[in-house]
């Protein structure tokens, strides 16, 4: 058994290096693909995963990023990389910064359609070339989910991130770390596995690849017209006017409190009703990191329904973006309300 392997560096602290060679606690800056691939052998020719069978095919961003930098048009870079290359690999490796990771891992399983192949996003906390790094344990374990079949591993065909010794659905997941190795969080889907002395996969947690007759394609245009705003107590309703009623804006996710709660005030509610009437999208999800928006539990979510506040149940605050963003862009207005409430790439559970 063999596989071939597509892997694209964006950057990332894995990636990273001082800025001043000869100040170790200068600012870190993310350096070229080459200096980054001497510290993993086992990829090089003559190395582990070559004699396994994998080849790997590098692929670097012109100017690699701290993926704090990352935009839209970079999402789109990646996606139609991975769209030129997929019918001659076998799985993708994305190289990512941790800050945005989850929000690039969200808005690639809405881009990309009838996904066939494992997407693996990973990084690291400490750069490759630091003693305590845990960037080769992480950049092995990806190889190992986008070269399942080499290790005699289930194929999951999902856009996933795989961090410390954890496999997340990349949708589900949220940056929960600035220093821990245990980086990432899937607040509300179990882990698809755990990469421990053995590897456990969860295949009743994965979803089933696309039918080879339907072909793999991106829909990948996004409207960026959209706000996320977290609502806290004594939070002004002119203030929320003001947002609002900016003509570009097209959608909101709005952070409400618990199981989707906000303050039931005539004036609040009216900036709310006013801006779904003229068309906005406000989508509601909590601020607790775990649970569900459900809005018939209270009188006060009631009143947003009636609003026009859809719920967005347990979605993450990066998957309700994303999918805000991309739903706006390819999805007909009839449709949208209910395209925010479906669960779309197992984004969300009812
Ligand atoms: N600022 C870095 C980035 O997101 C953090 C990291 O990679 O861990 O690119």
């Amino acid at each position: 058994m063999s596989a071939k392997i597509f892997i694209l560096y964006t950057g990332g602290t894995i990636g990273m290096a001082p800025s001043n060679p000869s100040d170790p606690k200068s600012a870190l800056e993310p350096k070229a693909w080459e200096q980054l691939a001497q510290y993993m052998p086992s990829i090089q020719s003559g190395g582990y995963f070559t004699k396994k069978g994998i080849t790997c095919s590098y692929h670097s961003f012109k100017t690699p990023i701290d993926s704090s930098q990352i935009t839209p048009e970079h999402w789109i870079q990646i996606a139609e990389e991975i769209e030129a290359n997929y019918d001659d690999f076998d799985g993708f490796i994305i190289i990512h910064g941790t800050d945005t990771m989850a929000y690039t891992a969200s808005v690639l399983s809405f881009i990309f359609q009838n996904l066939g192949k494992p997407v693996v996003l990973t990084g690291s906390q400490l750069p490759i070339s630091h003693s305590r790094t845990d960037a080769i344990n992480n950049f092995s374990n990806a190889i190992h989910i986008a070269a399942a079949g080499v290790f005699g591993l289930p194929v999951i065909a999902e856009v996933m991130i795989c961090f410390h010794d954890r496999l997340l659905r990349g949708n589900r997941s949220s940056k929960a770390s600035t220093n821990d190795f245990d980086g990432f969080e899937s607040p509300n889907y179990h882990p698809l596995g755990r990469l421990g002395e053995h590897i456990y996969l969860n295949q009743n947690l994965i979803m089933a690849p696309a039918s080879d007759q339907k072909p793999f394609g991106l829909t990948k245009k996004l409207n960026t017209n959209v706000l996320d705003i977290s609502i806290f107590p004594g939070l002004k309703p002119c203030t929320l006017r003001r947002l609002l009623d900016d003509k570009e804006v097209e959608g909101v996710i709005l952070r409400c409190f618990g199981a989707g709660n906000a303050p039931m005030n005539k004036k609040f509610l009216d900036v709310l009703s006013e801006a779904s009437s003229k068309g906005t999208l406000i989508l509601n999800i909590s601020q607790c990191v775990k649970g569900k928006v459900n809005m018939h539990k209270y009188k006060v979510g009631k009143k947003l329904l009636e609003a026009g506040v859809i719920g967005g149940s347990d979605m993450t605050k990066e998957a309700a973006l994303t999918k805000m963003m991309w739903v706006l862009a390819n999805v007909k207005k009839a449709k949208r309300v209910q395209s925010l409430c479906t669960d779309l790439r197992g984004e969300l559970s009812y």
